[in-house]
């Protein structure tokens, strides 16, 4: 036993207070330490970021190479050579990727006598039930009517946003929905004959008028809605919500805007836009609610300088991916 004086006593005991107090924190330290290790090691506790979308397999790069075939096809004017090869491209593809095909071949009679235009139609996916439908024009303009030079006016366009970025995009997804057939039957129609209005007698949109006319024959199940693409390469990339879509098949737009918007396709814009007169609007009246996604903002629209370096395979990805997830959706 330690007799202590008081100042001992009370030195001893503010030692023994302090030896305590770094005790207690040694200990906290330890079991922060300990806490640390266990999250660490702990499955159950999730340090990742909040959940993003599942990446799309669209793949990009295949989609940009369609664009450039078709332009090195030259113009796909009904009745040229360009016109046919890009003909056999397009089947070629989807003789290797779709469950069926059927064409529809039409006299263009404001062309002359003898000139057909071609609607493709390719089923994919599985079941019974009335299918959606996904639709682009794959001809291109006989005439560059909007070029800033007088001489290229009476020249055809290249045509790689107008005609060859929706095929482009409809062609990456006959791939795709070859490999992950969706539940619902998904009809790509690749149609002819879009961009000839105003060249000799032509109207625009002959194809889609053809297929209206009798979409019973190509369509015993009508489709439940269809989305047309056109003109969706543009390297600046801007799609309002345009007008005649917003009217006419507005859970569409709602839809495709809403699964744009959780991919993050800022693209996809929350504007309405002008009327466009294109393919969707035959097969409206065809009784199929459809909606056209375009950028109709393309400076070099209808000009020689239709070409691929006014595209990107980046605006190709957002179109293709939104459609991609919409096949996939119940
Ligand atoms: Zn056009």
């Amino acid at each position: 036993m330690v007799l202590l004086t008081r100042s001992e006593k009370n030195h001893r005991s503010r030692y023994r207070g302090d030896v305590l107090a770094a005790r207690r924190l040694a200990a906290a330290a330890a079991m922060l330490l300990l806490a640390m290790v266990l999250a660490c090691n702990n499955s159950d506790v999730d340090f990742t970021p909040p959940p993003t979308p599942a990446p799309v397999p669209f793949d990009a790069d295949r989609a940009f190479s369609h664009l450039i075939a078709q332009v090195g096809f030259g113009p796909r004017v009904p009745g040229s050579r360009g016109h046919t090869e890009c003909q056999d491209y397009i089947m070629r593809h989807l003789s290797a990727t779709a469950r069926s095909i059927q064409t529809q071949r039409f006299e263009i009679e404001c062309y002359g006598d003898g000139i057909f235009g071609t609607n493709i139609l390719a089923s994919f996916g599985r079941g019974d039930l009335s299918p959606m439908l996904f639709a682009c024009h794959w001809d291109t303009r006989p005439v560059a009517d909007k070029d800033p030079f007088m001489e290229n006016r009476h020249k055809p366009i290249p045509g790689a946003n107008d005609g060859a970025s929706g095929v482009a995009v409809l062609l990456e997804l006959a791939t795709q929905f070859h490999a992950n057939p969706p539940k619902r039957e998904v009809v790509l129609a690749f149609l002819d004959a879009e961009d000839s209005g105003d060249y000799e007698s032509c109207k625009y949109c002959i194809g889609s008028y053809q297929l209206g006319q009798e979409l019973d024959t190509y369509f015993p199940n009508r489709p439940v809605f269809g989305v047309l693409i056109d003109m969706i390469g543009d390297k600046d990339l801007s799609i309002p919500k345009e007008a005649y879509s917003s009217a006419l098949a507005p859970d569409v737009v709602s839809r495709v805007w809403g699964i744009a918007r959780r991919l993050g396709y800022s693209q996809f814009k929350d504007e309405l836009g002008n009327p466009v007169f294109d393919d969707h609007v035959w097969l409206n009246r065809a009784g199929i609610p459809t909606i056209d996604i375009i950028d109709f903002d393309y400076p070099v629209w209808h000009t020689l300088g239709d070409t691929p370096d006014n595209c990107s395979k980046t605006s190709l990805k957002a179109v293709g991916d939104v459609l991609y997830v919409l096949a996939n959706e119940d």
